[in-house]
């Protein structure tokens, strides 16, 4: 018989184990717990072929997932598509470039759909009924849409200057919606409280360690979909740099289990200058980050504090990758660029993400043959304000054939 896949929580810090429950935090060292799996036992059972044979979703990757059971909420979740960009490779300069299309995940349009998916099938399992997150925005989303068709209870907190979208985004499905006077890392330290005091499934908070975990399909659908081949070169937003940090994880953990032979892939953070201070970090050559106060268009990534800013310092030195930011200018170019390119229309973070890899490219850090992909995490349509007033107008004429061909030429003229 099976044995548990999920072996343990353990402490990222001092190594002590913990049962696999809705706890986040050592008591000894107050270091972040993970879930530790096990890796022999889970090798013996999982092929390429199994993976292959399995739903075309994130469930496909079950046994390297922190569930006990099937995949009951989020089943949708995953599998979006890995886009071959020779248009924007060209104009970078650089020949395998890929778009890992996030922008379509099921059903909010973020990567936050797949966390949730994980987090609250997790909680579910522990036996919650009240769905809870402290958000930059596409995670309350994802959690409200999740809660309700689960028929969960469901608490989100946002920051008070969400974009309008991202708002709507959660008052359509009925949620209570809490905004609080203040930034990201205010809502956080609010509602690491809250946890405290009631029973509720913080996704990112007390079941963070499951949460978390949910990144790592990110790692496992690139390879899948390279053909079992990890990349050279990987770009990620960062925000609380949890997303980085699992993507490294999740390719260690297909070599682990005989899934790949070899990970040299090299892990690139992005961040936009308004809050970084991860890639700040790096450029000065720290291993520590000093907590900023965001100032950006990138709100979806604008943690001054971020829970995860030193492994990602970390995974980035021990995989040979670099950091780096941009402005906000650069983030608005960055999201034209990818849109003209590749026809894919990203939110702020794909802004960040797009500057810093041309940033990398340009500094020759990635190079013209690298394997290189792009995480684009958030959907355009949720961030326009950020683009309205770069992209111009519609051409307004009456409805009227000479007019048009008084505006745009007779055939054959122009
Ligand atoms: C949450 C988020 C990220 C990254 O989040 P981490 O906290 O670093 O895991 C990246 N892009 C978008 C669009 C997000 O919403
Ligand atoms: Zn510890």
């Amino acid at each position: 018989m099976m044995t548990k896949k999920m072996k343990a929580l353990v402490c990222r810090e001092c190594g002590k184990e913990y049962p696999t429950e809705a706890i986040h935090v050592c008591e000894l060292c107050f270091g972040p717990l993970e879930v530790k799996y096990n890796y022999e036992e889970i090798k013996a059972s999982i092929s390429r072929e199994s993976i292959e044979a399995g739903p075309n979703s994130l469930w496909r990757y079950k046994d390297l997932l922190p569930v006990e059971g099937e995949g009951t909420i989020g089943i949708y979740a995953g599998m979006t598509p890995l886009v071959r960009a020779k248009n924007l490779g060209a104009f970078l300069g650089i020949d395998q470039l890929y778009i890992k299309n996030d922008c379509v995940n099921h059903p909010t349009l973020s990567f936050k759909d797949r966390v949730v998916a994980i987090a609250l099938t997790r909680a579910r399992e522990m036996g919650y009924e009240t769905a809870a997150c402290a958000s930059t925005g596409n995670l309350a989303n994802s959690v409200a849409a999740h809660a309700a068709q689960a028929g969960m209870q469901c608490y989100v907190f946002i920051p008070g200057d969400l974009e309008a979208a991202k708002v709507l985004g959660n008052l359509i499905y009925r949620p209570k919606v809490i905004e609080i006077e203040g930034n990201y890392d205010d809502v956080n330290r609010l509602c690491s409280e809250i946890a405290g005091e009631r029973r509720w499934a913080f996704v990112n908070v007390n079941i963070r360690p499951y949460y978390a975990e949910g990144s790592k399909t990110l790692a496992f659908e690139t390879v899948e979909q390279l053909g079992w081949q990890a990349p050279d070169q990987v770009v990620v937003p960062m925000a609380s740099g949890s997303l980085l940090t699992k993507i490294w994880k999740g390719l260690n953990e297909f070599k682990k289990v005989g899934l790949l032979d070899e990970v040299k892939t090299k892990i690139n953070g992005a961040q936009a200058e308004g809050c970084s201070p991860i890639s700040t970090a790096f450029k000065e050559g720290r291993d520590f980050f000093k907590p900023v106060k965001p100032h950006t268009i990138a709100k979806s990534l604008a943690i001054g504090n971020p829970a995860d800013g030193y492994y990602a310092l970390k995974t980035a030195y021990e995989s040979g990758g670099a950091m780096d930011a941009v402005t906000d200018d650069e983030v608005v170019e960055g999201i034209q660029l990818l849109a003209q390119t590749e026809g894919i229309f990203a939110e702020t973070a794909g802004g960040v993400t797009i500057g810093v890899l041309r940033k990398l490219v340009k500094q020759g850090h990635i190079k013209k043959n690298d394997v290189t992909v792009a995480y684009i995490t958030g959907n355009g349509l949720k961030t326009q304000e950020a683009v309205v007033d770069a992209v111009g107008r519609p051409i307004r004429i009456p409805p009227s054939l000479s007019k048009f061909d008084q505006t745009f030429g007779t055939q054959g003229e122009s």
